[in-house]
């Protein structure tokens, strides 16, 4: 739905060329990271490639909620990085802040709202979640009949609202407004170039395409939940398939029967959860719950064809919403995440410096992809600043165990997280033992 209209065509690569800064990888990440590097020296070359189109896979297909967050939720960070999360939470906010900042004055049409978050709790055991997130200064906690009259679903027993730390935003226009503004800073865009190959370390890099070869000073990997061209880095994460629909635009009279004034983003929040929005047209986009790991870490556009998660997206869709009967579903699509054992992004140098990679932003990264920029960029400088100095930037997550250990580790997780949702969020020995390890699985 979302990539569903006219986009910007760029051209592929053929020949060779030099660049001081090649940026592989033209999601959010690569693009802010080309415009963040064009905008720190606009004298330098940055050539910014991607494999197929810009912003077609996760930055084009994503909920489009621009969460503050740098570390998968407050609460994953306080458990990992508990002396700095404050430090993170400021980072975060700072960084959405810049974020719409740099959306105004760059002037990019992505239907950006900063609309807040609604966590709404659908099982009695939840109420107490969103209470002591309340009080650890996370939101103002909202009873049931508040919430109902904020968004009118049977299913909610009450809410936690946080007013300043979400934006909702259409995902693929904020992708080609990316590239457009990446174009006026002097950043050339090449597609359907996969680098294949990368050779050298001391001095000059050669990235080998099919058809082209560019010698760059220094480089950014970000090219997310697909192979790293750093083979030792391949192991970090794992693909996992997450499952979205769309409705048609609701008319005023539907919207009426729900509410919904205020446009906020929901989630639920059970381990497995919805997450849903309203977009500028007025559809409901719903997507979440089932996030599916497929045996052999491979991204490929067929997990995407996968009947049951949709049928069961839709049957929750009219739990949530009865009084909705009437609407109808226009899109459904799928996406790959990239999971990280620790649910948000990693960072490395190799090459002697010249080459930094990120990704493993696991479900949360539209916000968080323009601080892991600013971050890949600091890194090339080879100047500490705030941001290296994290805790959370110099560590790197512990790896996911190669096949078939992988797929057994993550299905046995999946059905525990499953039960504990449905036996009051009671964690089994299994949760428990990944709990004290650090270790998890996430979407
Ligand atoms: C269904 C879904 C819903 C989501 N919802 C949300 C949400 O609501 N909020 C949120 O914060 N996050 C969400 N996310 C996660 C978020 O979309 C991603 O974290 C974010 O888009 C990552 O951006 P990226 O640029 O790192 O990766 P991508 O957008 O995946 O871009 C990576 C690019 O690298 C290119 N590439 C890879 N290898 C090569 C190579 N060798 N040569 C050239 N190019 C290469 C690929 O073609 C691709 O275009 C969601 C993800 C999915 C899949």
């Amino acid at each position: 739905m979302w990539l569903d209209m006219p986009r910007p065509s760029y051209g592929n690569l053929s020949g060779s060329l030099t660049a001081d800064l090649l940026v592989v990888g033209a999601g959010y990440t690569g693009l802010w990271t080309a415009l963040r590097a064009a905008q720190r020296n606009p004298d330098q070359k940055v050539v910014l490639v991607d494999a197929d189109r810009v912003g077609w896979a996760a930055s084009g297909r994503n909920g489009g909620f621009v969460d503050a967050s740098l570390t998968h939720g407050v609460a994953n960070g306080k458990a990992r990085w508990p002396n700095e999360i404050d430090t993170l939470e400021a980072m975060g906010l700072e960084n959405l802040d810049g974020m719409q900042a740099d959306i105004e004055a760059l002037g990019l049409d992505c239907d950006w709202q900063r609309t807040g978050m609604l966590s709404v709790a659908t099982a009695p055991h939840q109420v107490a979640w969103l209470r002591e997130a309340a009080d650890d200064g996370e939101g103002q906690f909202i009873g049931q009949d508040e919430v109902r009259a904020e968004v009118a679903s049977p299913t909610y027993l009450a809410g936690l609202f946080s007013t300043d730390t979400t934006a909702i935003v259409h995902p693929a226009k904020l992708a080609f407004e990316l590239a457009r503004a990446c174009g006026d800073a002097g950043v050339r865009i090449f597609e359907h170039t996969n680098i294949t190959g990368m050779d050298g370390s001391g001095g000059a890099i050669t990235f080998t395409a099919d058809t082209a070869t560019i010698t760059a000073d220094k480089a950014v990997l970000a090219t997310n939940v697909f192979p790293s061209l750093i083979v030792r880095n391949r192991l970090r994460t794992v693909p996992v398939y997450d499952y979205v629909l769309a409705t048609e635009p609701l008319t005023d009279e539907q919207l009426g029967r729900i509410g919904w004034a205020n446009r906020q983003g929901i989630g639920d929040c059970g381990n497995q959860f919805h997450y849903y929005r309203l977009s500028a047209d007025n559809r409901i986009v719903w997507g979440g719950y089932d996030a599916v790991y497929h045996f052999g870490r491979k991204v490929k556009p067929a997990y995407g064809d996968r009947p049951a998660s949709y049928r069961l997206l839709a049957a929750h869709f009219f739990l949530t919403f009865p009084q909705l009967e009437d609407v109808r579903f226009s899109h459904r699509w799928a996406g790959a995440i990239d999971t990280s054992t620790r649910f948000c992004a990693h960072w490395g140098l190799a090459r002697d410096g010249r080459v930094a990679y990120v990704n493993g932003f696991t479900g949360l990264g539209v916000g968080a992809a323009r601080f892991a920029a600013d971050v890949s960029l600091d890194l090339l400088d080879g100047r500490p600043t705030e941001r290296t100095e994290l805790e959370m930037v110099r560590k790197r997550p512990l790896p996911f165990p190669p096949e078939p250990l992988a797929s057994v580790g993550i299905q046995a997780t999946r059905w525990s997280l499953d039960r504990a949702d449905h036996s009051a969020g009671r964690r089994n020995l299994l949760l428990r033992t990944l709990d004290a390890l650090g270790l998890g699985f996430d979407s």
